[in-house]
């Protein structure tokens, strides 16, 4: 078998943008290039784009518009609330955050770790899913929970409901990256008080995303200059990136539905294949309970194997798949995400990640198993 295909199955990593998106994008990158904060027609036509945007994004969302401020992406939105809570609003002096939370989360918890605010780590069970119980000892007024919606390595979905009912008072933060566009999300129903969106999950461009932050709540930017996005978030609006936002946003919203649907057809097949014909493979990810498009997998034998040269045979292959988070690629490290769920270090390492698409088609996971065969069987000889 030599390389014939090029699949793609690394989705959570990022998306490849949809040409509707694009098309949609254009008009603000050539002729519409105007400043949003400009008094003159050219503002004023950015203007009511990115106002449109909010609108609807927020709409999607189950938010108000003004709850609802564009950041350039996930991490930068990650960053702002936990910072803001602490530090510019000073809302909050402990941040608890789960195990599992990707390192846009945990990298800013410790640096106000650092700063001397108080930080506490949730444990997870051996399925990834925070225990609501422990939750509830750490509810009080002035902590900031941020528990994700869904995991970006294995799919798992979080118990925010729970969650939500374990600590009343607390303030609760969700990463919703990986989960908007595919599952049902909702911020009232959640009851969360701020949440992160980023576009290039859902097949809109990279360097957008937004942080939904509660009405009511007096958040002071983190980030400081002009006085856009209602003093809370200062730089120029990216018009063309916002508009992409907003397309693929209500792409994935209005077929949500089908490409679910897609996703779990491709991943049932996925998880029979591997079983039929990967002896000794292992399950990060929950049949139930989980993202459409996530099967994250492990091996028996993971002592004999090496994680990267998993990916880099596959790549070989053509088939690009991931060991965990993009972002910790590289590093050699095994996944905080597995080891928090109790798998050993070389379980972790040893890791695969598929990440769908609706894209994908039933010949491309058929390739992507015949690869994992074939990259897996000279390191088992
Ligand atoms: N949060 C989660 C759960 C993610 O998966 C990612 C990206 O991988 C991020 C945050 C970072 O988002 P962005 O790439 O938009 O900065």
């Amino acid at each position: 078998m030599t390389a014939t295909r090029a699949v793609y199955l690394d989705h959570s990593a990022t998306t490849p943008l949809d040409p509707e998106v694009l098309e949609a994008m254009l008009p603000w990158l050539r002729e519409h290039f105007g400043n949003a904060s400009s008094l003159h027609a050219w503002g004023r036509r950015a203007r009511v784009a990115v106002e449109e945007a909010r609108e609807e994004i927020a709409a999607l969302i189950g938010a108000h518009p003004s709850e609802l401020v564009f950041t350039s992406g996930g991490t930068e939105a990650n960053n702002a609330i936990l910072k803001s809570c602490c530090v510019e609003s000073r809302l909050t002096d402990t941040v608890v955050y789960s195990a599992v939370e990707h390192h846009a989360v945990i990298h800013p918890a410790e640096a106000l770790a650092q700063q001397g605010f108080r930080t506490a780590v949730l444990s997870v069970d051996s399925g990834g899913r925070v225990h609501p119980e422990e939750v509830a000892q750490l509810n009080h007024p002035r902590t900031l929970i941020s528990v994700m919606h869904a995991n970006n390595e294995t799919g798992v979905i979080e118990p925010l409901e729970e969650v939500r009912a374990a600590a009343p008072d607390a303030l609760l933060h969700t990463d919703a990256v990986q989960s908007f566009g595919k599952i049902p999300f909702n911020v009232r129903q959640l009851g969360v008080d701020f949440a992160t969106l980023s576009a290039h999950k859902i097949h809109g461009p990279k360097g957008i995303g937004a942080m939904y932050i509660r009405r009511g709540i007096d958040f002071k930017a983190h980030q400081h200059g002009g006085s856009q996005e209602r003093n809370r978030r200062a730089g120029t609006e990216p018009v063309a990136l916002i508009v992409g936002f907003q397309v693929a946003a209500r792409k994935a919203i209005r077929e949500l539905q089908q490409r679910v649907q897609r996703m779990r057809h491709l991943s049932h097949l996925l998880r029979r294949l591997l079983c039929e014909r990967i002896p000794g493979v292992l399950f990060n990810t929950p049949e139930e309970g989980a993202l459409p498009n996530i099967v994250n997998i492990t091996f028996s034998d993971a002592h004999r194997l090496d994680g990267d040269a998993l990916i880099l045979g596959m790549d070989l292959y053509g088939v690009a798949v991931s060991n965990g988070s993009a972002c910790t690629a590289g590093s050699m490290q095994p996944s905080h995400v597995l080891l928090a769920m109790e798998r050993s270090p070389a379980q972790a390492r040893a890791a695969i990640r598929f990440s769908l698409s609706h894209e994908n088609t039933e010949e491309d996971i058929l390739y992507a198993v015949e690869a994992l065969e074939r990259v897996l069987a000279p390191m088992r000889d």
